[in-house]
């Protein structure tokens, strides 16, 4: 394939989510003439239908839960109520400003943005469908940061009223008396964080045996105890909805012979990734079940073309896919980088939160390590106990042999934050013995781990 240095742009990046944008701002920041081109709204998943309007409702459940539990602080608050209305202006006014700070940043960096569907024709040369017709341009170097939405698995239809997935949850149009979430991933439990704090009746599906896969296993059954089981929250393990029909009553069919009536579904069953008609067949790229193939210097498997972000199936979050885009630039201008999976955290923003990263206690076995586990408690925490929030859990694996951390796993007040002193560790490969000398201020929540690293260390 012969390559074209003679181009309209010296990048264009396909997609302006989190993962597209900051690519962008990143290779303009370097020198890089850029276009952008989006299809649908700026700011992708993330920003309009993902972290951010899901943030801003867990926000206001989250204070909602805070006004419910004052009793121990001598507090008493009398006629709590909210409003579903304005709980979802909050959620979508946060969206509009993030979008319009986000348009903003674009025009003021000199990004072209180009509005309209983009299909690759060559590895350098892109066709675009704009409002006005079609638009061809090239670059020297394209990135697909195109994304991902909502996977529907076959048997379940959706009518985006009674039957939905987040695309629609976030915008919370209802609190139905009573819904039925299917999976148990970070997106279904932090639905069922919502919706139970709101008043409504949940039910959790999942297919597998065992709740919220994804966690390690302590987490898991600590989330389980703490999350689910107080709350009124009924699960439902080893089953599978094969078929949801819609209507009032939403009938499921379960794989059990059993039907269940409820108000509504909201379908959390993982993500597929867009990477249909972009052009890849007919450029003989390959896909793996749709996720497009990357090395870990985010480079397709023809040269000049770059994937980052869900696109690629590795670890699908927003923070990753920034991470993804900055590398794929980088690389593009020569210098040498590439992506350190192990070291980047991930988090489930319910109330107490869960935070993690590196490998799980099975997978660390999994790859052979001589395996060490911790566990410390949010009980003996001092900040903990003085905020009245003492349920939790930290586990720590280490290497036995050479005492590097290889993960931790938090379920407990501010763990998202806690865990990131891990991921710089395990950035740098710390080892516990040096873990265990650094100082925490006291009493703060990150106490935990100062136990924790203090007792690996032995
Ligand atoms: C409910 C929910 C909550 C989440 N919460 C979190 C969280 O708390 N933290 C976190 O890190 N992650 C979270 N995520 C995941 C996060 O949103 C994604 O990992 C992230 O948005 C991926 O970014 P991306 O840039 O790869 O793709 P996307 O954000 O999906 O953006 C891709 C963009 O490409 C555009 N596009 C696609 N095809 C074309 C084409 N042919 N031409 C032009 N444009 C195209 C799309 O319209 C889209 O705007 C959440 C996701 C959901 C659904």
């Amino acid at each position: 394939m012969s390559t074209n240095t003679d181009t309209d742009y010296d990048l264009i990046v396909i997609g302006a989510g989190v993962g597209g944008f900051d690519a962008a701002k990143h290779a303009t920041h370097r020198g890089l003439k850029t276009a952008l081109v989006e299809c649908r709204d700026m700011g992708g998943t993330c920003i309009n239908r993902g972290c951010i309007p899901s943030k801003a409702l867990l926000a206001a459940a989250g204070t909602l839960r805070k006004i419910q539990h004052t009793e121990i602080f001598g507090i008493s608050v009398e006629g709590i109520h909210y409003d579903r209305a304005k709980v979802a202006a909050h959620a979508m006014g946060v969206v509009e400003k993030i979008r319009t700070d986000m348009t903003k940043t674009t025009e003021k960096m000199g990004i072209t943005v180009l509005r309209g569907k983009a299909k690759l024709l060559e590895p350098q040369k892109v066709h675009i469908e704009t409002d006005s017709g079609i638009q061809t341009i090239t670059a020297k170097d394209i990135i697909l940061a195109t994304g991902s939405e909502p996977f529907v698995p076959p048997g379940i239809e959706i009518d985006h009223h009674t039957v939905y997935t987040s695309d629609e949850g976030v915008r919370l149009e209802q609190v139905p008396p009573r819904i039925v979430i299917i999976g148990s991933g970070y997106i279904g439990l932090e639905f069922s964080d919502i919706y139970s704090t709101l008043g409504a009746q949940v039910t959790i599906i999942e297919a597998l045996d065992q709740l919220f896969p994804g966690f390690d296993p302590d987490i898991g059954r600590m989330a389980e105890r703490i999350l689910i089981k107080p709350r009124n929250i009924r699960t439902m393990k080893g089953v599978l909805a094969k078929k949801i029909t819609p209507g009032r009553p939403v009938r499921i069919e379960l794989s059990t012979g059993e039907t269940l009536e409820t108000d509504a579904v909201l379908v959390a069953t993982g993500r597929r990734p867009n990477s249909q008609n972009l052009g890849l067949e007919e450029l003989g790229l390959e896909t793996e079940r749709g996720f497009i193939p990357v090395d870990n210097r985010m480079a397709t498997a023809i040269p000049h073309l770059w994937a980052i972000g869900d696109v690629t199936g590795k670890m699908m979050l927003a923070h990753t896919a920034s991470a993804q885009g900055v590398v794929a630039v980088e690389n593009i201008l020569g210098h040498e980088r590439s992506m350190d999976y192990r070291s980047i955290p991930a988090a489930a923003f319910t109330h107490p939160e869960i935070g993690f990263v590196g490998l799980t206690e099975p997978q660390a076995k999994a790859e052979g390590y001589k395996v060490g586990i911790v566990r410390t408690y949010f009980g003996g925490n001092s900040k903990a106990i003085a905020q009245g929030e003492t349920d939790g859990i930290c586990k720590l694996v280490f290497d036995q042999e050479s005492g590097e951390l290889l993960g931790a796993h938090i379920l407990g007040p501010e763990a998202s934050l806690i865990v990131q002193e891990c991921s710089a560790a395990i950035a740098k490969r710390d080892k516990i013995e040096s873990l265990a000398r650094l100082v925490h201020t006291h009493p703060t929540l990150s106490e935990v781990l100062d136990e924790a690293y203090k007792r690996a260390a032995g």
